[in-house]
């Protein structure tokens, strides 16, 4: 139905736009060069046929795919990020087109000797025979997330050249800076007006996700008390040792390395120290709303314990919330999920649901008011040298959508 021409070509139209976010900037968007793609993308949406395109002074897109029926069904929309991952460069990418791949090493860069090779990325194998669009090795590729943009731009294009496929209005959603975690900050949830929406955010075919981890951080700071050593008997407080203590009084096996699926966990991921003072950040995560709060109780209760052991406040914790679950947000509408399942099983995709085990823009989006799960963009090894996308995952995507507006019909708003 899509041709791997036509979708490889817009692909690469946007790929080869620079538009590397940065977490440093307190600006929206964070760097001035995703403008380049946002305004093309503006012109794009107007000139495939879709209403209501605009473009807000942060850069944020929406536009309408109106309704060609006349029953009142739900509005839904579909989201993406035009950024890409400040953790490797996105400038000058040139994306390699691989047709027929053969199963074997893709030498990705000569000069430098790059390969990309299915002994370390297993999954590449599942591709053989398919196209696949790789870097040059020297920059990220930005399938995450314009594949995502590619694929919801040429489902739209679709629908309006398909007027027989019934659908009711479709809103779509484009948004700067989402891998600095700013992507939903400043999204207009009303202004959007979707009953709910589908992030086309996720990595491989059939993926499909509605569970994300609670997610806070703690920042615990130890204070001692510095003597000369010699003269220290009895006056000395050591803080690096307090914090020893700490650290050894939470569960060694319920850390990142030791965890998996839905197991919580505390992790350590920055300590600081000498005699006087000590600091430790760590990050909790746990899918279970109540084993969450539980987690922030245990290092709460020990830096209690630690104190009164001391007579005197020695250690002081504060802990912040920074995200949530998406799925209490996702469980009391579970059509929206089996809709976009029903759509993948029509289409001979197998439906991968698995909990994510960080956040999504879609879960802050499901707090704000929007449900949002996260679909499969189709692309592989993300913000890295790496990283490809098979084009008839893309051209999967593109159905998926389509067969979700349709399913959507059967709904009442
Ligand atoms: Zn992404």
């Amino acid at each position: 139905m899509i041709s791997k021409k036509h979708i490889t070509d817009r692909f690469v139209s946007y790929v080869t736009i620079d538009t590397e976010s940065d977490p440093k900037s307190e600006t929206t968007p964070s760097t001035a060069k995703q403008w380049d793609l946002a305004n093309a993308l503006v012109e794009e949406l107007k000139s495939i046929g879709l209403e209501d395109v605009s473009i807000d002074e942060n850069a944020y897109i929406m536009a309408t795919l109106p309704a060609n029926i006349n029953e009142d069904v739900p509005t839904i929309g579909f989201i993406s990020h035009f950024d890409t991952s400040p953790d490797f460069t996105g400038a000058n990418v040139k994306p390699q087109i691989i047709e027929e791949y053969d199963g074997k090493d893709i030498l990705l860069n000569e000069k430098e000797s790059i390969i990309l090779s299915p002994d370390d990325f297993q999954d590449l194998r599942q591709y053989k025979g398919q196209t696949l669009i790789t870097t040059d090795g020297t920059t990220l590729l930005g399938a995450d997330d314009k594949a995502g943009i590619t694929e919801i731009v040429t489902a739209m294009e679709y629908l309006v050249q398909h007027p027989e496929i019934k659908h009711g209005k479709i809103r779509v959603g484009f948004t700067p800076d989402e891998e600095i975690g700013r992507g939903a900050h400043k999204f207009d949830v009303s202004k959007f007006g979707a009953d709910w929406a589908y992030t086309m955010d996720g990595s491989q075919i059939g993926e499909l996700e509605y569970e994300n981890f609670n997610a806070a951080g703690a920042n615990v700071v130890i204070k001692g008390k510095i003597v000369h050593p010699g003269y220290a008997k009895g006056k000395l407080v050591n803080s690096m040792y307090i914090a020893q203590d700490f650290i050894n009084s939470l569960p060694r096996m319920e850390t990142p390395e030791h965890t998996s699926d839905r197991e919580g966990f505390f992790h350590l991921h920055n300590m600081n120290g000498d005699v006087e003072k000590t600091e430790l950040q760590y990050i909790i995560r746990d899918h279970d709303r109540e084993h969450f709060e539980a987690r922030k109780e245990v290092m709460i209760k020990l830096a209690n314990d630690i104190n009164s052991q001391y007579g005197k406040e020695v250690i002081t914790i504060d802990i912040k919330d920074q995200y949530y679950n998406m799925r209490e947000k996702i469980e009391p509408v579970m059509h929206i999920v089996d809709i976009a399942e029903e759509a993948m099983k029509s289409l001979d995709i197998k439906p991968l649901i698995k909990p994510i085990r960080g956040g999504t823009d879609g879960s802050q989006l499901s707090f704000m008011g929007l449900p949002s799960p996260n679909i499969f963009a189709g692309g592989h090894n993300f913000h890295g040298r790496y990283e490809y996308v098979p084009v008839e995952s893309m051209i999967k995507a593109v159905e998926v959508i389509v067969k979700i507006a349709e399913l959507t019909t059967k709904y009442k708003a």
